[in-house]
């Protein structure tokens, strides 16, 4: 069996998009309750009857919810463009060494809009 595992995480974070034009919303500082989707993909283990722990997806994430809660995107080297595509592709870069089972990125800045990262 080859299965997925979706773990959501949440932070809260400012930033503003410096690239856009200056009468663009985005422009302007502003924050989200951003919401991150880790998306795992792997066999089942036949005997434990998991991909794997969900502990350890949260594990993995937590160091890097500790640099992106509360604070200003745009200050975090990488994020100098905070889009939501540029935060999917940061935290994958960042979690996929730790977590190598990792297939999928998941940001969402509201409850309607959300990016897909999947590494390439
Ligand atoms: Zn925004």
């Amino acid at each position: 069996m080859h299965l997925e595992l979706r773990k959501i995480f949440q932070f809260e974070a400012a930033h503003l998009l410096p690239l856009l034009p200056e009468n663009h919303k985005c422009r302007r500082l502003h924050g989200h309750s951003f919401q991150v989707e880790v998306v795992v993909a792997g066999k089942c283990d036949p005997k434990l009857g998991w991909v794997m722990d969900y502990a350890d997806i949260s594990a993995a994430f937590k160091p890097l919810w500790e640099r992106l809660d509360h604070y200003y995107l745009n200050e975090i080297p990488g994020l100098e463009n905070p889009t939501s595509e540029n935060v999917a592709a940061w935290i994958w870069q960042q979690l996929k060494p730790k977590l190598p089972l990792l297939s999928e990125i998941v940001v969402a800045e509201t409850c309607t809009a959300r990016c897909v990262y999947r590494g390439k």
